[in-house]
């Protein structure tokens, strides 16, 4: 549990899993900013969350933008204690198919957004001498592959490599950076891949449904918390199961 007047910027919190993550910790007392590149739905998010929260636009993938974020939030608030790396994007395209141009804005936002957003709230967190990174990462990447997403696997691979080595550097600090590896978790986003996906999807979790946002929202809070202190570059697979089959067989044998 985060404790209460927390300061915590969630990236991607307009909608999906961000907003889920963003529910949780405002619900424990945090205050919450939601940061969007959806400027309007992040003001309506922030507007229904029960506690002290405000919407900020970002563009993860534009270092002023980042750098406009954590200023504006110390303006406000005076410290940074919780950053969310969260903001994502997962267009499919197979192999022969992507462009260049699809490669990059996927590693832009992903794995470029999760270094500039880190970057831009590290110079305050050091000044204060602590706090909490929590990366949204996924289990399509690295634990499994999913045909169709290869610049996404590799964007979420490249958030757990940059991790791991910024957790060595701010090791002498209380700063911990951490991963959340999500499975298929019910949003827009992963709704707009189709009913038959969604169904197909469920009946290859052990647990037998999608998770919800909230589901990852509470990983997320307990590696924000205080007490997570000692807990640092590593990660946390909220799956319901998905990951754990060894085969077809296994996953019939329930
Ligand atoms: P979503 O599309 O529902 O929400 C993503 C949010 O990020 C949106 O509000 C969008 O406006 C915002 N966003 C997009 N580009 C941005 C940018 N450049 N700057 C700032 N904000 C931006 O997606 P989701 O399913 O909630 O996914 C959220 C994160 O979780 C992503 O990193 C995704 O890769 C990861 N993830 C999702 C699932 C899943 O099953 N939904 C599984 C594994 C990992």
């Amino acid at each position: 549990m985060v404790s209460t007047d927390t300061v915590s910027i969630v990236t991607g919190a307009a909608s999906g899993i961000g907003a889920g993550i963003a529910e949780v910790l405002s619900s424990e007392g945090a205050t919450v900013v939601v940061a969007d590149v959806d400027e309007e739905t992040a003001g309506e998010t922030a507007a229904d969350l029960p506690g002290e929260a405000m919407a900020v636009g970002v563009d993860v993938a534009d270092r002023e933008s980042t750098a406009s974020l954590a200023e504006t939030v110390v303006d406000e608030y005076g410290r940074i204690d919780v950053l969310c790396a969260n903001a994502g994007i997962y267009p499919s395209a197979s192999l022969e198919e992507v462009t260049v141009e699809e490669w990059d804005e996927v590693n832009d936002v992903n794995a470029k957004g999760a270094f500039l957003s880190v970057q831009a709230c590290l110079p305050q967190m050091k000044s204060q001498d602590y706090g909490r990174i929590v990366l949204t990462s996924s289990i399509t990447g690295p634990m499994v592959g999913y045909p169709g997403w290869t610049h996404y696997a590799a964007s979420k691979a490249a958030m757990l490599g940059f991790m791991r080595t910024a957790a060595m550097e701010v090791a002498d600090t209380d700063i911990t950076i951490n991963a959340v590896l999500p499975g298929n978790i019910r949003t827009g986003g992963l709704d707009d891949l189709g009913e038959e996906y969604l169904e197909r999807m469920r009946q290859s979790i052990p647990k037998g449904e999608l998770g919800d946002p909230e589901d990852v929202g509470h990983a997320v809070a307990f590696l924000a918390s205080e007490k997570a202190g000692y807990i640092t570059g590593t990660t946390l697979v909220v799956d319901g199961g998905q990951t754990l089959p060894e085969s077809q067989l296994a996953l019939e044998e329930i």
